[in-house]
């Protein structure tokens, strides 16, 4: 189940759960406004983490974020039809193409055979809309191009456009003052496509960018926050198995074998999870 932490002076979020593939949510409480992180993936998930921020005394938020278009960030933006929502530009142009969709168990189904979903999602809408699917497609009101800086009072927040394999459309948020980097799930591997992937070229640039910022803390949407030095390890994984992989040409047993080499130990499932998808992404 979930539950809410709070870290610094003004960042508050809610832990994910997977089954439904609930995301992390984040509050950032400045002196002057509240600004919200993605929307979550029902209206239910959005209304139970804002009661439980409600009980904290901490206010509904006036700005509210979307990392990215995938439903698990968005559905939920119905449920705040008085805060004014922000996103990227590509972030709108992919939610306008969910308008148009049904929600039923078959309408989900036809468009997994048709290669629109993915089998991944099916099953997690499937699992947290078991009583009903009135899922209504808000756009933004807001799109950003690049990047914007917003000051909610005594903390600012950075919105940039990162872009990613996960999603091009993905932004991050970074809470200055505080040093938390919000990733949403841009440092994930594509999941729509034939064959979940990383590309090398993506990979490494994303990484570059994401390096920029000075940040202490590290919140990937889809597990928990992480800190500095854990960050900093997932990066040196990732540009080293990018590295084997463009050696190897794309080769899974040969970037094994040479990874293993580099690390002198047997390697953990993540790791190797991470090399297939960058041999897939080949
Ligand atoms: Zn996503």
């Amino acid at each position: 189940m979930h539950s809410i932490h709070k870290i610094g002076k003004s960042f508050w979020y809610i832990t994910s759960v997977s089954l439904t593939d609930r995301p992390i949510l984040g509050m950032v409480v400045g002196s002057k406004k509240t600004l919200m992180i993605d929307a979550g993936n029902s209206e239910e998930h959005m209304h139970y983490f804002l009661n439980e921020l409600q009980k904290r005394e901490v206010p509904n938020p006036d700005l509210v974020v979307l990392t990215h278009w995938h439903w698990d960030h968005i559905f939920g933006l119905s449920a705040l039809p008085d805060t004014v929502s922000i996103a990227s530009k590509e972030t709108e142009r992919e939610m306008e193409k969910l308008i148009p969709f049904s929600w039923s168990d078959e309408a989900i189904d036809a468009r997994v055979n048709e290669g629109v979903e993915i089998e991944f999602c099916a099953k997690a809408i499937k699992e947290e809309y078991t009583n009903h699917r009135n899922i209504k497609i808000t756009l933004p009101d807001i799109t950003i191009e690049k990047r914007a800086e917003i000051n909610l009072g005594d903390v600012t927040c950075i919105v940039q456009q990162v872009g990613g394999d996960h999603a091009a459309d993905s932004v991050i948020v970074y809470i200055k003052e505080e040093k938390i980097l919000f990733l949403g799930d841009c440092i994930y591997p594509r999941m729509y496509a034939e064959k979940v992937h990383y590309t090398i070229s993506e990979t490494l640039r994303l990484l570059d960018v994401l390096e920029t910022f000075d940040a202490e803390t590290f919140i990937p949407s889809h597990q928990q926050p992480i800190s500095k030095e854990a960050f900093d390890k997932e990066v040196v994984m990732l540009r080293t198995i990018a590295k084997y992989t463009e050696v190897c040409k794309g080769d899974l047993p040969t970037i094994v074998k040479e990874y293993e080499n580099y690390v002198k130990r047997e390697l953990t499932e993540d790791e190797l999870e991470t090399i297939s998808h960058f041999a897939d992404g080949y």
